[in-house]
């Protein structure tokens, strides 16, 4: 490990403090009382607020220090370690991030700087439950699970599912002792010494070739068809990192994920990791952050933020659905988790492990290349095989008004109930219609604020902007020319579908899952476990089926538009379809019984329909590649995005022009500037959306040179700025 300087201040010396402020420079304080080192978390006086920063050298400014004030205080938590700073320094050059913003990301937990306080605990006491019922037996088994450590209420009545008044009667008759403990308690250790599953010799062969990794930085791609096991794969790699005394974190593209695979953690190693993301109350976050520090929960399992915590010892990150295109942060400060992890896994010594049945291109070339190990798992694990794919041509199937569902579609979904099977209806799209029209004049709603059609959601009985979340009520008459009755869907959604299947199956249980319809991620995560035990018969699912779900009954998968992301004109379309229709296809006959996969279409012809039909997915990505490369496209040339905005249509040209006039700084670099051209969506949240794309050669300082050609710009009104380094999609 690099050995710097330990820099320590006297009380009273001047030390410079980077806040999480927006202000782009780090500020001079006097060191208080008891002194502090580099890396402390302080709370510091800013005008008349107190507010979060964490030290970061010595002071630069020269000011006298009768002038600067002194920090209030260092907070109890373990100093910033050399390793996050220098991920935050290289994570905001690379995405050309203010600093403080880094660190913002970085402290996302709430009452960072209030002291420990207490919180209500019950541990075991030595009476015997008066009466032994089978709620209370499940309290003491959770206590010995739990080594016998004390247990907050909600843990007690969450793990061993039984009502807080069991636990409180308990205590009262002396079996459980209340008593207070420090509000962060350690996590559990887990045992990677329990017995795993047993492993096929396909896996057995991917958990050594994970293990020769050795233990300092590197990077693999474990490339395994949907169903093969890379879970249990990636899990043993997960113990090899326990065992060596490091912290392991999986990331998760999807957090209706989180609570399966939080029970396979706890069914391989004992006891639950630590939790990470929206989802998770501020209690919870803020003793996971401090843990992390402390280097008191060795797994964490998380969404893309949990990146950015403390952790003492990282010794592996597990990227899993590598491919996800929510790993990318599209605004705030806009990074792409995947890459991030492998920067910060580079700065820790420690693993990554990219899983994924369809890898990015970006991931399969770093492979093709020998920066990263690739390691395969070719078949589904035991008898489960791969599911059959067929094309459903909808060339000269006339489909009767309002209907999607073809014949051949609808009569394997017939034999599929018949069976007691699950199916499958995937559509991309969600609420009732994408168009709503006048039938009178020919009206569309479209969204106040945005270039984009309002959609109608049925089911919220309101039209809704998939922009900006703006909702209105559905009009009876239309607002252009005001016939009564005359508005009139257009096209397919998740809820029109669900319509349709209502109808062709009056009996049949049908459940919708569509990220708008659940107001909770609880909600979404129990409808999920409902479908997995076989509470529905046909699931009618948007892209958040795609991801990773297991549901062991679900047989056939019909691809309602296979042809629907073709036609973007986005660099990735292909890609994308490639992957989600691969991806939603193989949530088919996961356990014994064969799964089929129906895809309508127009293009049954179209090379991407027939990569996927074929499953010759090396084919794919090479000739993906080949087309990539021929264009100097990622991942064999560089992007970057500019997106100017501002109230004023105007104001953003301007700067556009101005910058596409002086591409001197670019041009040094070999970079060219395209642009400004309206964004393919031109307005949004009433703001005028403007967009330039520089391109440069894969080895070229991109950032260095869009630093200098953006540095002299002076933003008029409130137009603002944001540049998008690596941009996944053009929106
Ligand atoms: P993937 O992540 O590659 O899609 P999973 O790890 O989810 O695959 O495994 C698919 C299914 O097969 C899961 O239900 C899992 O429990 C089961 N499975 C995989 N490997 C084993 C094994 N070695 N022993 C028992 N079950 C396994
Ligand atoms: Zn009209
Ligand atoms: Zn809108």
């Amino acid at each position: 490990m690099q050995a710097s300087p330990v820099s320590t201040f006297a009380p009273g010396e001047p030390l410079a403090v980077l806040t999480t402020q927006p202000l782009d420079r780090l500020l001079d304080y006097r060191a208080p009382e008891g002194g502090a080192v580099i890396g402390d978390f302080v709370e510091v006086p800013l005008g008349p607020r107190k507010v979060l920063g964490c030290v970061w050298g010595p002071s630069e400014s020269g000011l006298p220090l009768e002038k600067l004030r002194a920090v209030i205080r260092v907070l109890d938590v373990p100093p910033m370690r050399d390793e996050l700073h220098s991920f935050l320094m290289r994570a905001a050059e690379y995405t050309l991030t203010p600093l403080s913003l880094m660190l913002f990301l970085a402290t996302r937990a709430p009452g960072l700087s209030s002291g420990p306080a207490m919180i209500r605990v019950f541990r075991l006491g030595d009476a015997e439950p008066v009466r032994m019922t089978d709620a209370r037996r499940r309290v003491l088994d959770v206590f010995d699970s739990y080594g016998g450590s004390a247990l907050t209420i909600g843990e007690i009545t969450r793990a061993a599912g039984v009502t807080s008044s069991v636990v409180n009667t308990m205590a009262a008759q002396g079996a459980l002792i209340e008593g207070e403990a420090p509000k962060d308690q350690p996590y559990p250790r887990l045992d990677p010494e329990l017995a795993g599953k047993p492993l096929s010799e396909d896996q057995q062969a991917a958990v050594d070739a994970l293990a020769a990794g050795g233990d300092g930085f590197g990077v693999t791609l474990l490339k395994g068809v949907t169903g093969s096991g890379k879970t249990e794969v990636y899990l043993e790699a997960v113990a090899n990192c326990l065992r060596q005394g490091r912290q392991a974190l999986v990331l998760l593209p999807e957090i209706g994920l989180t609570e399966g695979f939080l029970e396979r953690v706890e069914a391989r190693f004992g006891v639950r990791p630590g939790e990470w993301h929206s989802g998770v109350t501020m209690t919870e976050r803020r003793r996971l952050w401090r843990m992390a520090g402390e280097g008191r929960v060795s797994m964490v399992v998380g969404a893309r933020s949990a990146l950015f915590l403390p952790y003492r010892d990282l010794g592996l990150i597990v990227v899993d659905e590598e491919h996800d295109t929510s790993y990318k942060q599209d605004d705030g400060v806009m990074y792409n988790a995947r890459d991030m992890a492998v920067l910060r896994a580079s700065l820790a010594s420690a693993q990554v492990v990219l899983a994924s049945a369809t890898p990015s291109l970006e991931s399969w070339a770093n492979a093709e290349a020998g920066k990263y190990k690739r390691v395969d798992l070719h078949a589904r694990f035991g008898v489960a095989e791969l599911p059959k794919m067929r094309a459903l041509d909808l060339r000269g199937q006339k489909l009767p008004h309002g209907r999607w569902i073809a014949p051949a579609l609808k009569d394997a979904v017939d034999a599929r109930l018949a069976a007691g099977e699950q199916s499958l209806l995937f559509l991309n799209r969600r609420g009732y219609a994408p168009v709503t029209t006048c039938r009178a004049c020919g009206h569309q709603i479209a969204c106040e604020n945005c270039d984009s059609r309002m959609v109608e959601h049925r089911f919220l009985n309101r039209l809704m902007c998939h922009q900006c979340g703006a909702t209105a009520p559905v009009p009876t008459a239309c607002p252009e020319c005001k016939t009564e009755g005359s508005m009139h869907p257009i096209g397919p959604g998740v809820e029109r579908l669900d319509e349709e299947t209502r109808s062709l199956w009056p009996d049949a249980r049908v459940a919708v899952l569509s990220s708008d319809l659940f107001g909770s991620a609880r909600a979404l995560k129990e409808q999920i476990a409902a479908i997995a035990a076989g509470a529905a018969d046909i699931v009618i699912g948007t892209q958040l089926v795609a991801k990773g779900h297991n549901f062991p009954l679900l047989t056939l998968v019909g691809v309602i538009d296979a042809d629907l992301g073709l036609h973007g004109g986005d660099l990735r379309a292909a890609e994308r379809t490639f992957q989600l229709i691969r991806q939603v296809a193989g949530r088919a006959g996961r356990h014994d019984k064969p799964g089929l996969a129906l895809l309508q279409t127009h293009q049954p012809d179209h090379p991407v329909i027939q990569a996927i039909l074929s499953g010759d997915d090396e084919g794919f990505w090479q000739a993906e590649a080949n087309e990539r490369k021929a264009l100097a496209m990622p991942p064999y040339g560089r992007l970057a995005g500019i997106i100017l905005s501002s109230t004023s249509l105007e104001h953003a040209f301007e700067m556009g022009n101005l910058l596409a006039r002086n591409p001197e700084a670019l041009h040094k670099i070999g970079a060219q500037v395209y642009g400004p051209a309206p964004a393919p969506i031109a307005r949004v949240r009433g703001r005028h959306r403007v967009r330039l794309l520089v391109k440069a050669a894969k080895g070229a300082p991109l950032q260095q040179a869009i630093r200098a050609w953006l540095a002299p710009l002076k933003l008029p009104g409130d137009t603002r700025l944001a540049v998008d380094i690596d941009p996944q999609s053009f929106w």
